[in-house]
Parts: C-alpha cells; sequence; structure tokens
C-alpha cells in the first residue's frame, strides 16, 4: 500500500472528549480535515457546540454531544448517540484532562510551599484522579464496548491523551496529576493487550507543554508563566496545537496499524531534562 493512502480516513467515524478547546479541539480538527464524520463531546457544551457550528460552516460533517467524563452513563450515552448517528465508531480520543494546579515549583514563587505533599490539598487529588484517570477509563471502557460490536469493520483505533508528566518528574503541575497521568500509561498498555485480540488499537500521546486553556490558559494570560515555560525545553519554545495534529493522524489511521500499546512522547525534548535546572 502507497504510504499516503495508509492515512485515508475518509468516511470513519471519530469521537472525541474535551473537544471544545485545546489539543482536543486539534484533533477532532484533524480528523474531520482528514475526511472522517466527527462527534466533539465536553463539559463545556456552550464551547463544543460554538466549534461544532465552526466546522460545520467551514464544510464538515462534525456533530456534538454535552459529555462529562467522569460520569459513565453520560459517557455511555454520548458514545451510544455516536454510533446511532454514524451507524459505528472507528476513532475514539480519551482527550478530557486538566491540570488542577499547586505545582511544587512555579515560575512567581520557586518552591511553592502549598505545592509540597504534606499540606497537598485533598480535594484537588481527587479531582485530578476523577477526571484524568477515572474519566479515561470511562471513555475507553465506551469505546471498547461500541467497537467490539463493529462487527462487520475493521476494529479501531483509540488514543489517550497522556502527558510526560507520566514519565519525567515534572514539578511545575500538581502532584496528582503526574500520579494520574502514570496511571494513564500502565492502563493505556493493559488496555492495548487485552483489546488487540478485536482488531482495537490503543496508544497514548503524551504532550509536553502546549499552550492551550489547561490551568485556566495561564500560559495565555501571564506572559511571564509563558516564557519560564519556553525556557525549560530543550527546544526553546512550547507548542501550538496544530503541531499535534500529524500524530493524531497517524495513530488513529491505518498508517499506525501496527502501533498499538505505544506511549508516544511529543514533547519538545522535555524527556531529556529541562534545559535549566528548577
Ligand atoms: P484545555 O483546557 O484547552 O482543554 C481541555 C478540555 O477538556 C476543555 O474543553 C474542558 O472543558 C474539557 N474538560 C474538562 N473537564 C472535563 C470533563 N470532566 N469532561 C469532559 N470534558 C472536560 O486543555 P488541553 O491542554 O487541551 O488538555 C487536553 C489534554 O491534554 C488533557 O488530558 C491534558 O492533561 C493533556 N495535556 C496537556 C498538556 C498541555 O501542555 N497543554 C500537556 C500534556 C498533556
Amino acid at each position: 500500500m502507497k504510504t499516503l493512502d495508509q492515512f485515508d480516513i475518509a468516511g470513519r467515524s471519530a469521537f472525541v472528549t474535551g473537544a471544545a478547546s485545546g489539543i482536543g479541539l486539534a484533533y477532532a480538527e484533524c480528523m474531520a480535515e482528514a475526511g472522517a464524520r466527527v462527534t466533539l463531546t465536553d463539559v463545556d457544551a456552550e464551547g463544543a457546540q460554538r466549534e461544532t457550528k465552526r466546522l460545520v460552516d467551514e464544510g464538515y460533517e462534525v456533530r456534538w454531544e454535552a459529555c462529562d467524563v467522569t460520569d459513565l452513563d453520560q459517557v455511555a450515552a454520548a458514545i451510544d448517540a455516536h454510533v446511532h448517528a454514524y451507524g459505528g465508531l472507528d476513532i475514539c480520543f480519551a482527550n478530557a484532562g486538566l491540570d488542577v494546579g499547586n505545582g511544587f515549583w512555579s515560575p512567581e514563587n520557586k518552591r511553592n510551599p502549598d505545592g509540597q505533599i504534606d499540606v497537598y490539598d485533598k480535594w484537588r487529588w481527587d479531582k485530578s484522579i476523577d477526571i484524568n484517570l477515572t474519566g479515561c477509563f470511562h471513555t475507553v471502557r465506551e469505546a471498547a464496548r461500541a467497537m467490539k460490536a463493529n462487527t462487520d469493520r475493521r476494529g479501531g483505533s483509540i488514543v489517550i491523551t497522556s502527558s510526560n508528566a507520566a514519565e519525567v518528574n515534572e514539578a511545575i503541575v500538581g502532584v496528582p496529576y503526574m500520579a494520574a497521568k502514570a496511571g494513564v500509561k500502565h492502563f493505556m498498555r493493559h488496555a492495548a493487550y487485552e483489546l488487540a485480540a478485536y482488531g482495537i488499537r490503543v496508544n497514548a500521546i503524551a504532550p509536553g507543554p502546549f499552550v492551550t486553556n489547561i490551568g485556566d490558559g495561564w500560559v495565555k494570560k501571564n506572559p511571564a508563566a509563558k516564557k519560564a515555560w519556553d525556557d525549560l525545553v530543550p527546544v526553546g519554545r512550547m507548542a501550538e496545537t496544530y503541531q499535534i495534529k500529524p500524530l493524531a493522524l497517524l495513530l488513529a489511521s491505518d498508517a499506525g496499524s501496527y502501533m498499538t500499546g505505544a506511549h508516544v512522547m511529543i514533547d519538545g525534548g522535555m524527556q531529556l531534562g529541562p534545559i535549566k535546572p528548577l
């Protein structure tokens, strides 16, 4: 098969959580641009509706659902509605997540007293695990159910958004975020192992710092925070969300047909260590 033909996803359908903003929105755009029919879902229904309308106006076949990934029933209902609308599920991005903040290190306050383990807010721990880890489980659970039902079809591809914080100690994010994403990484590896027999591939994209609305968009609002992040990255800058699209298409399409269980870093070299010691 020719190289570019392997990236062809025209006519397939893709479901994206956390698609109203940032990396999830880039995944949804990427899938639509490559010819897939897409459901954008988000707890921010207004945002999902706004971005869906924009993509429809640009000529793409997309729809939206309100969906909070911490609620299994909502995830199941949104995936059922996707299957009903598009006749099956081929590609799922389990992407929704957030950093509840309070890292050990911050640009303004090098050793953040509130970020230390012995005083760490329990609500931040619970919320971070609930959205980043349990929300991922809910999405993969329901995607696997729908993809197993693709009897006349060709399995499927599940792509989870992890983080470089799953592997490196990134003291600028909160400790529960690191723990949740490390859990996501290992959960992905088991899901890939179990679902391979059904022709369902499961991989994770592990971004380094991307300019998005994560952390209430603090790098967009605060040039000093953006500069601090840029200075930590070996390639010298944070990434823009369009830079994740080629990797998303690789994993979603048949171009990635021999990839499963991979935790793929896209981090400007952060895994090699910060350019400047913390
Ligand atoms: P973002 O804030 O721009 O987008 C996250 C989206 O998820 C938002 O639209 C938000 O409304 C939605 N969301 C939040 N809680 C939700 C819930 N309970 N149910 C459904 N949707 C919910 O942030 P982003 O940076 O694009 O984050 C996307 C993913 O990328 C997350 O999993 C995040 O952990 C991961 N990530 C981001 C970075 C980065 O630097 N931006 C780095 C590594 C990993």
